[in-house]
């Protein structure tokens, strides 16, 4: 269906590169993003966050969410994406694209892969080759996109089938929960970097999706070591004297200091790291790189207890990342975003399930049991 309707594209007599997306009988308009949008009006589908016009970032932002990043898994009619960390006032923001072919394995590290994209190199629309890194382990890290670059780019890279995907696109959380409409995305996210160890991700209830349908373009890295990040000012979300042992398998986030000045403009302006991880993992980040464990480190004193009903908290202070995320920017949509979530949540297992297997948690809601 997809490679039906770009192979129709393709054929059209007028293409060219352009910021104003259009396509009709003859002719086909688009930049990247712009492409990818006139696909998914034409299948039907629901473009990231509602935005009107979503650019790469955002697509990338939902693949980063929903999709792979090992090539094993890499397919025709997945979309793929990658984005810039510092994203400019204008202009490209990344690179979305689809894959026409399985990719062909060059050597260990590379494999070709073809497909459709919209580039002002080739003035719009075209079908090619392009060349994919990727490590030991098979994950993507790096791309040349055009063949007279001499350098292969480094960069994390995700994707996923653009149709029949068991994940809403235009939430990035799985279809039975989506929560599109539920809030609005704004266009600027507050100076928050979050830091996610692997297995995370691989969680059913990722709490980072949530942020990402109010903040878009925040940046999220995903790995266990990370090269050192220059952004004024920047301290890391952890306590002090954090007793790591007590909250095994928990969360690293609230205790004592007050509220940080995050989002709200002015001259000494922070950037705060998250660390989206269980508190071992989290203990083990700051160990194993250096810089971050040399970083002040700041924490929050939530007012009231987590609305992560159906998740284990250690101490009536806990958050999960999103909770964090929201007192940090003082968000209160984000924190009604969340609570619907976990609501849905509960009405999907019902109350039976919700009383039997979460009565115990210290942030039990008794009302929640009831009609
Ligand atoms: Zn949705």
């Amino acid at each position: 269906m997809i490679d039906e309707v770009l192979k129709r594209w393709l054929a059209m007599p007028d293409k060219c590169f352009s910021r104003d997306s259009r396509v009709d009988d003859t002719a086909i308009h688009c930049d990247c993003s712009g492409l990818i949008n006139l696909l998914v009006e034409e299948l039907g589908g629901k473009l990231p966050y509602g935005i009107a016009r979503p650019k790469a970032v955002h697509y990338f932002s939902v693949l980063q969410e929903v999709g792979s990043r090992h090539v094993d898994a890499l397919k025709a009619g997945h979309l793929l994406s990658w984005r810039k960390e510092h994203l400019p006032k204008s202009g490209d923001t990344g690179h979305v694209l689809i894959v026409a072919a399985k990719p062909e394995k060059l050597d260990d590290a590379h494999y070709k892969v073809s497909v459709f994209d919209s580039t002002k190199a080739r003035n719009g629309l075209s079908q090619r080759d392009i060349v994919l890194q990727v490590d030991k382990q098979g994950l993507l890290i790096g791309v040349r996109l055009h063949d007279d670059e001499t350098k292969i780019k480094r960069t994390a890279m995700y994707h996923q089938a653009l149709v029949g995907s068991r994940y809403c696109f235009g939430c990035g959380l799985p279809a039975r929960v989506c929560c599109c409409d539920c809030v609005s995305a704004l266009k600027e996210a507050p100076p928050i970097v979050i830091l996610r160890h692997p297995d995370e991700r691989k969680r059913t209830l990722s709490t980072v999706s949530l942020i990402k349908q109010r903040y878009p373009t925040v940046y999220v890295r995903e790995g266990e070591t990370f090269s050192a990040m220059r952004y004024p000012n920047l301290c890391v979300l952890f306590p002090e004297d954090a007793t790591v042992d007590e909250r095994e398998g928990e969360r690293p986030n609230a205790e004592g200091l007050p509220s940080l000045g995050v989002g709200e403009g002015g001259g000494d302006e922070r950037t705060l790291l998250l660390l989206d991880a269980t508190w071992r993992k989290a203990k083990k980040m700051l160990h194993d790189n250096q810089w971050l464990s040399e970083l002040p480190r700041v924490a929050l004193a939530p007012s009231q207890i987590s609305d992560y009903l159906i998740r284990k908290i250690p101490t009536p202070d806990s958050l999960s990342t999103v909770e964090a995320f929201a007192l940090a920017c003082k968000d209160h949509a984000l924190q009604d975003l969340f609570r619907t979530f976990v609501e849905k949540q509960i009405a999907l297992m019902g109350k039976e399930v919700y009383q039997r297997n979460y009565g115990h948690y210290l942030n039990f809601e008794e009302a929640k049991t009831k009609d």
